[in-house]
């Protein structure tokens, strides 16, 4: 097995390494080989309530730390994330199979988080606000809301996690995180970063566990968390949303999606082709909220896209993701290859051709992995679940289309509204499209997703509030209007 530097396997508990209560542990999976990478302390109820009851005393004292010194705590964890970028970039490609140089970018691109919060943390602005009455004055502050129960996917085990500690440490808050049980060692290497920039005790705590549903309710019950931050699918948001009820916790969710991938007729034909492979195959094998779900090619091109497309998806390279060249890794687990293949199958079963792909990569070196062939369909149609469903694996279904009213009316028919491209270089069409289409992120001619400037967010059942931009760390605060009446 490839040698990682410092492998944490414990919890982390008011700036402690910790077991679990109960003194049991589970194994984290490498899914490209099927082998034990680490056993890590399964937690359960107690060791949450005691995560949640340390993270409420050290809000007391992180709530009133300046934002300045808040600031400098983050610039320091993005050095540090900076310089252990190979170091975490390992873990990611043992624990959730994703290519070591995708793993690189991806650390690179959730300690930036730390940067731009680290900024963030000194622009919490309040407001003046003029009043009806001369003997009275009114202004607003936000405050930080209070203790965080954050749960995070394994998809992008670092992004996740700074995506949602970063804002929540910049604004005062203190938190306690669940991450995915298939990737948790490199949330605890975030963590001990967090830990050697001397992050204050509780201020952070993190919780592994097999069963994320016994945290899950001590978060919702415990009414010292004050807001539940959860990265996942939208059946589990639903299903936290509604036990978040109970006591009107806040909740920021970043859920599921079916984006559509829209190339028309005009567009830069080989730009966009290479963008629908890259937002296809080239994060985390398609298991991306953001990746494109359904590509829809106007007609007129649609014979030669297709044939460029699977020309290029045929050169891809699928292996363990330390091998030099590989693109795409394994999928996460057993449960994901069968999902991705039942939905295949059945597209097959209603008339989908297949035109490259379509099943399980059997050789000797894949054997014990969960590798699935790059795979597209054509012939696809609206009825088949592959189009209505999140794929989540590295699978692309071909539509076509005529006009630009018919493509935005099909492409908004989901109740997923996360991300949305569309290939076109003309203006009039820019404007008129990115204004039609339901969809939290909409790439015009650029297939790079979102950025740490922007807010990141679902319409629809793709979630609710924003992760990233100015609006990141206004989920992690109150609004308080102070209202003074003059003495005459
Ligand atoms: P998931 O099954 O919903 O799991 C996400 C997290 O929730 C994991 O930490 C999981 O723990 C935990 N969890 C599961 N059941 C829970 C419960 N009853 N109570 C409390 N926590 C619970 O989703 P996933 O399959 O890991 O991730 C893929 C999904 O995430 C996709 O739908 C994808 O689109 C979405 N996603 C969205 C975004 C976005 O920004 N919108 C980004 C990335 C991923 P365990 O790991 O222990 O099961």
């Amino acid at each position: 097995m490839t040698q990682v530097g410092e492998m944490i396997r414990q919890m982390y508990i008011n700036g402690k390494w910790v077991e679990a209560k109960s003194g049991k542990t589970f194994k984290v999976i490498n899914p490209a080989t099927g082998e034990t990478v680490a056993e890590l302390p399964d937690g359960g109820a107690e060791d949450a309530r005691l995560a949640i009851n340390t993270a409420h005393e050290a809000f007391k004292s992180w709530s009133r730390v300046s934002p300045v010194e808040r600031s400098r705590s983050l610039e320091k964890a993005f050095k540090l994330m900076t310089e252990r970028r190979d170091e975490l970039a390992k873990l990611i490609t043992l624990e959730n199979g994703k290519p070591f140089e995708e793993a690189k970018k991806e650390v690179a691109f959730g300690a930036g988080y730390f940067d731009w919060f680290a900024g963030e943390a000194r622009r919490v602005y309040g407001d003046v606000i003029p009043s009806p009455a001369g003997s009275r004055r009114f202004w607003m502050i936000r405050q930080p809301v209070g203790v965080v129960a954050a749960i995070t996917p394994w998809n992008f085990p670092a992004t996740m996690i700074t995506r949602k500690i970063a804002p929540a440490l910049a604004a005062g808050c203190t938190v306690v995180l669940k991450p995915a049980e298939q990737t948790p060692l490199t949330a605890l290497a975030i963590t001990k970063i967090l830990h050697d920039v001397g992050l204050p005790p509780g201020v952070l705590n993190v919780v592994t566990t097999l069963y994320p549903e016994e945290i899950g309710k001590e978060f919702l019950r415990n009414p010292l968390v004050r807001k539940i931050g959860f990265t996942g699918s939208t059946e589990v948001g639903k299903l936290l949303m509604r036990g978040a009820a109970d006591q009107l916790k806040r909740v920021s969710f970043e859920l599921g999606g079916n984006a559509p991938f829209i190339i028309f007729e005009d567009a830069d034909f080989d730009a966009a082709v290479d963008g629908a492979v890259g937002m296809k195959y080239l994060r985390v094998a398609g298991q991306s909220c953001i990746c494109a779900n359904r590509i829809y090619v106007q007609e007129s091109i649609a014979e030669r896209f297709t044939k460029a497309y699977v020309e290029k998806v045929k050169g891809i390279k699928v292996g363990h993701g330390f091998e030099p060249g590989v693109v795409i890794g394994p999928l996460i687990n057993k449960d994901t290859l069968e999902k991705v293949d039942r939905l295949v199958q059945d597209a097959v079963k209603k008339g989908a051709k297949v035109a490259t792909g379509g099943g399980r990569l059997k050789e000797a070196a894949f054997a014990k992995g969960y590798f699935y062939a790059p795979t597209v369909l054509t012939n696809v149609t609206e009825e088949m679940g592959v189009t209505r469903e999140e794929i989540f694996g590295p699978v692309a279904p071909i539509l076509t289309f005529r006009t630009e009213g018919e493509v935005i009316e099909r492409a908004n028919n989901t109740n997923y509204g996360l991300a949305s491209y569309v290939f076109t270089k003309d203006l009039g069409r820019v404007f008129r499209i990115t204004e039609a289409l339901e969809y939290g992120l909409v790439g015009v001619n650029d297939a790079a997703g979102y950025g740490h400037e922007t807010p990141f967010g679902g319409f629809k059942e793709s979630g609710l509030g924003r992760e990233g931009g100015k609006e990141g760390i206004e989920e992690y605060t109150e609004a308080k209007s102070i209202v003074v009446n003059l003495p005459q």
